[in-house]
């Protein structure tokens, strides 16, 4: 049996036959089977907008080698005595208890929010009610700060392609579209999400894995920097390894393991606002057409030096998506975005953020514990200005002319936005910063300038950074490992869980 990659333009709308005729026009074949290794829109020209698709042809009538298949990422599996410990079921943790007990260890996994079914319920409360529950919300619950979102699987990071491999091929078992795998732009959607969630907590189940819903890590019993016992508030649990994932929201969590001599540094990260636009306006830009056949809605990443200011950069678009109050704490308020699986909601949002060192912005140098304080007092000060989840909003014209003239307009956001000098409310380097992306990103999309900008995203990148060991362990600690966003080495649902796969691939390897 030979194989060839071949690499094909079809049109948005293609069939899957159109393309199996190609396939075997290109090749000269007739009986062959293919999958497709790749899938990205090119839409540089509008007049010529098309897939540019890489497929792999297998077929006794090619003479080419067979192909070369990178390994899978291998969990040596025996029956392990050992106990571990793992706080937070976003994808850090729970992907790091999973490859755990794949392993052949004894894991818990502790989660201080509700199963997704509660979760769902108690957002959906929020939403209608406005009023805040802390145990169940956009940032804590099953599944972590990612379970309703976009679900956009993509990372930069080219270190991880085994781990990233794994996670997919996890989300694909639990129900995911395989299209996953090749798409140049992954994405799930939170519908999607909500289904594969609990079928992935099922599945670690179903191998002997132990999940605790609703409880929470208050306090670590540390003898001679190796971690006997996780407080919480149900009681003790001891643990041979312990590997907390928390996110980055989770502040009180940190402020204890600073307490308990886990050594952190700032670092930098980025916080700005969300931009909204009528989809209509994104689509017209991208395509020069109101819609396209085949594809769902149209993205876009925008970038600045902001002029001389900080960088600015636009993150986590969600197309057809909408804007949520994602707040992990009462009297903070913050915003992020979501979509469901087809995208198709009468908005896009993104973050427009500026990249900030805190040591340059204040003129002094930062500690972890007040760089974590400067940010809360930030979504503090959100919450002051709306004295609720109402989010301080203003046309994007207003934020680049300093002058509060818009009236109220239609949004995705749920609980209402209050009218603000948006640019009042952000530190002034960063709103100056923002101020010249806005200018620069009215110059590069077509009708940017007629959306709304909103509340503050400070979500994007955590300011803290644990310092580790190469085996992965928090400097000076024998048992403990910080994973995920929160550990400053990862963003995203991808490069956390791939965070979490290589804290458990050390733990298995010193085992
Ligand atoms: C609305 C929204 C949309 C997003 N969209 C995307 C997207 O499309 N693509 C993407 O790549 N990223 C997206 N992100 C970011 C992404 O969700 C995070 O980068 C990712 O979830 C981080 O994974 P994590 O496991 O490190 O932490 P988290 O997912 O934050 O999980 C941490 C978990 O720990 C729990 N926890 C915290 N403290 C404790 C404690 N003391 N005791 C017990 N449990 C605790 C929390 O409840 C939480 O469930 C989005 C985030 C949000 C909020």
């Amino acid at each position: 049996m030979g194989y060839k990659e071949i690499s094909l333009k079809l049109p948005t709308d293609y069939a899957e036959e159109q393309l199996r005729k190609k396939i075997g026009k290109k090749l000269r074949i007739q009986e062959f089977s293919y999958q497709i290794e790749r899938k990205s829109l090119d839409a540089r020209r509008k007049s010529d907008i098309y897939w540019q698709i890489l497929v792999s042809a297998s077929s006794k009538q090619i003479k080419e080698t067979a192909r070369v298949i990178s390994p899978p990422l291998n969990i040596p599996y025996r029956k392990r005595e050992k106990k571990m410990a793992v706080v937070g079921s976003g994808p850090a943790g729970f992907f790091c208890a999973l490859v755990l007990q794949k392993a052949g260890f004894n894991t818990t996994l502790i989660e201080r929010g509700q199963d997704i079914n509660k979760r769902a319920e108690g957002i959906r409360e929020f939403e209608k009610t406005g009023l805040f529950n802390p145990v169940c919300n956009y940032a804590f619950g099953e599944g972590g700060a990612g379970t309703f979102s976009d679900g956009k699987l993509t990372s930069r990071s080219k270190r991880i392609s085994q781990e990233r491999k794994f996670i997919l091929s996890s989300y694909i078992n639990a129900g995911a579209p395989e299209e996953i795998e090749y798409m140049a732009h992954p994405h799930l959607g939170s519908d999607n999400l909500g289904r594969i969630v609990p079928k992935l907590r099922e599945d670690f189940l179903n191998i002997g894995g132990k999940v605790l819903f609703e409880t929470f890590l208050e306090d670590l019993k540390i003898e001679n920097k190796k971690v006997r016992e996780i407080i919480t508030a149900s009681g003790g649990i001891e643990a041979d390894e312990i590997i907390i994932a928390p996110g980055h929201s989770a502040y009180e969590t940190y402020r204890m393991l600073i307490k308990k001599d886990v050594k952190f540094r700032t670092k930098s990260f980025a916080i700005g606002s969300r931009v909204e636009h009528p989809q209509e306006i994104i689509n017209n830009a991208q395509w020069g057409r109101k819609s396209l056949p085949g594809v769902k809605a149209a993205e876009y990443r925008l970038t600045s030096s902001g002029n001389g200011n900080l960088p600015v950069y636009t993150f986590c678009m969600c197309p057809g998506g909408s804007i949520v109050p994602s707040s992990a704490y009462k009297n903070t308020n913050i915003v992020n975005g979501l979509s469901s699986y087809n995208r198709n909601g009468k908005f896009a949002n993104a973050a427009c953020v500026a990249g900030v060192d805190l040591d340059k912005l204040n003129g002094k140098q930062t500690s972890p514990a007040e760089a974590l304080d400067w940010l809360e007092n930030l979504e503090r000060r959100f919450y002051e200005y709306s004295d609720s989840f109402k989010s301080p909003s203003c046309s994007i014209k207003d934020f680049i002319n300093k002058e509060a003239k818009s009236s109220t307009v239609e949004s995705s956001y749920p609980l209402g936005l209050k009218p603000a000098a948006l640019w009042d409310l952000l530190p002034s380097r960063v709103s100056d910063s923002i101020r010249e992306g806005l200018k620069d990103f009215s110059r590069k999309l077509k009708g940017f300038e007629a959306g709304t900008i909103m509340g503050l995203d400070s979500k994007s990148s955590s300011p803290i950074q644990a310092l580790r060991e190469e085996n992965y362990l928090c400097a000076g600690f024998k048992n403990l490992y910080i994973a995920g966003e929160g550990s400053g080495y990862s963003g995203g649902i991808i490069s956390s869980g791939a965070d979490g796969i290589k804290a458990a691939m050390a733990i298995i390897e010193k085992d």
